[in-house]
């Protein structure tokens, strides 16, 4: 009996040993942050200088085009759970979905397979996270200052920038861990969505700098579909007093709201005055969009190298693999725009950079379509376990390892469904190729096809799809939009999923499900 003891306690010793040898992983998240924000990814307009994200670039890979399936916040985070399309994993919008949490997700798998895991920051997904060891999230959206947080079911009220406050949970939570285990943690920042309300302490962080404007931000739309035009998301239609900065936040403490009003208030005293309209109004608050974006954005970079730094002061950077990424990209003015949604290059791709040390190439690129969609498989095959077959991604290890798989894919899908609210931004699928995009935007009032061809019009400008020279890649492309609608389930129409299920403008009204009426649906 005792030797049979002894002989389990060293199992479990040495199935411990074999944990701690796997690789950690740390996730860190933001929302809404654009590539372009990012100095790693060399953007024209070099809004600003991000240190602490290069870093993980210059230590490892940045993918280039790391394409999301539905450009919005909770449907991205319920992709990136499990492994699925919103279409398989239920979560289709932010206004009325909720997460399915007894469904597979790659967290239990990982727990199961004896990691650790935590989520900490900006969930967002309506139900409680499941599969973590511990969690502490923002209740829906969270505040910028002084913000409320969800610890493991208990509400905290905390005092300071929620992306500091994030860092520090997250780094007290990797003291704290079980280190017999390796750990996955998801470091998941608020910033820098909207408002873009930045930290005090950079409140002057660019000395009234003038940002260069984007080509496109008086873009007239000509050519193209109704759906594209008749937005509600554009910095001179939609842009609020909130968003402008032009009235201040009600959560400051008396100090903070001190420092905000000696910055902003001398400056919007100006912009009163001067009395803007048309494009010079519009030119004045992408200069006041850019100030604040771009300061969140400056604090997400420093808390980064703050984590950065403390798993190099632990030892643990090089048995750990860093991912950087966002639930999609974000218009800085291109278009016309902020927010997110449409399949257009901007909204459509999101920052990714990697580093693994010792397996992913330190300053390398990779343009290969890759996705957010893939990343529950990529998880699961860097702890070693097996990718369900029921996932609809790949995982991105062969690419981390500078391999290159014969059969990557060469095309991509895409839907978005929330409409009307907020920014009537009809809902569309489109397949998307290296070179072209072809779109339909399918409902209430349209029903348009556009086809973007990215090498002869890089900013996405115009429509070929009526052209007579693309009518050979439009009957292509529509075959394999056919071809990848079968290939991931994808049944049209999707299922009512308007916002608080109101009709759609110019919708029937639908009929009310009945209750146990036993009623089935004709096949
Ligand atoms: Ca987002």
């Amino acid at each position: 009996m005792k030797s049979l003891l002894s002989l389990l306690t060293f199992l479990s010793f040495a199935s411990a040993l074999c944990a701690a040898d796997r690789p950690n992983i740390l996730f860190l998240f933001c929302d809404d942050l654009a590539s372009q924000a990012i100095s790693a990814y060399g953007e024209k307009r070099k809004l600003l200088e991000t240190p602490g994200m290069d870093r993980i670039a210059k230590e490892g890979i940045r993918f280039d085009r790391c394409l999301v399936t539905n450009s919005i916040c909770g449907p991205m985070r319920a992709v990136i759970q499990t492994g699925k399309y919103s279409h398989a994993n239920g979560f289709y919008n932010n206004s009325n979905s909720k997460f399915d949490s007894s469904q597979q997700t790659f967290p239990k798998l990982l727990q199961k397979a004896g990691y650790t895991n935590a989520v900490i920051g900006k969930w967002h997904l309506m139900t409680d996270p499941v599969g973590y060891d511990y969690w502490n999230v923002l209740p829906g959206q969270g505040a910028y200052y002084n913000p409320a947080m969800i610890d493991n079911g208990k509400t905290v009220k905390h005092e300071g920038y929620v992306t500091d406050i994030v860092t520090d949970l997250g780094i007290d939570w990797l003291k704290k861990r079980d280190k017999t285990k390796p750990f996955m943690l998801m470091l998941q920042h608020k910033a820098p969505h909207r408002e873009w309300e930045p930290p005090i302490r950079h409140l002057d962080h660019d000395k009234d700098r003038v940002y260069e404007e984007p080509a496109t931000l008086f873009d007239t739309f000509e050519g193209r579909s109704k759906a594209v035009s008749d937005h509600d998301m554009g910095i001179g239609r939609t842009f609020t007093e909130r968003d402008a900065k032009l009235v201040t936040p009600g959560n400051l403490t008396p100090d903070q709201l001190k420092y905000w009003n000696e910055y902003y208030e001398p400056r919007n005293a100006k912009f009163r005055e001067a009395n803007l309209t048309g494009k010079e109004l519009v030119k004045w608050r992408y200069q006041r969009y850019m100030h604040d974006y771009t300061a969140c954005v400056k604090a997400v970079d420093e808390n980064i190298k703050r984590t950065l730094d403390y798993l190099d002061q632990e030892g643990l950077a090089k048995n750990t693999v860093v991912i950087l990424s966002s639930d999609q990209g974000f218009y800085l003015g291109e278009h016309g725009w902020f927010d997110k949604r449409w399949i257009f290059e901007e909204s459509l791709s999101t920052p990714f950079l990697v580093r693994w040390p010792g397996v992913a190439k330190p300053s390398t690129t990779n343009g290969k379509i890759v996705s957010l969609l893939d990343l529950a498989q990529t998880f699961l095959d860097i702890a070693g376990e097996p990718q369900p077959s029921d996932m609809q991604g790949r995982s991105l290890v062969p690419l981390f390892k500078g391999e290159e798989p014969a059969e990557w894919r060469k095309s991509f899908y895409y839907h978005y469904y929330e409409f009307p609210v907020p920014h009537r931004v009809r809902p569309h699928y489109g397949v998307i190729t290296d070179r072209y995009k072809l779109v339909h935007y399918y409902k209430p009032d349209v029903d348009d096809w556009d086809l973007l061809d990215r090498q002869t019009d890089p900013l996405e400008v115009k429509n070929f799809y009526a052209d007579p020279a693309y009518a050979d890649t439009v009957k292509e492309l529509k075959a394999e939009l056919t071809r990848l609608q079968s290939e991931v389930h994808e049944t049209l129409p999707p299922p009512r999923i308007a916002h608080g299920n109101a009709p759609f403008e110019g919708e029937p009204a639908q009929p009310k499900k009945g209750k146990g009426k036993g009623k089935k649906k004709a096949k």
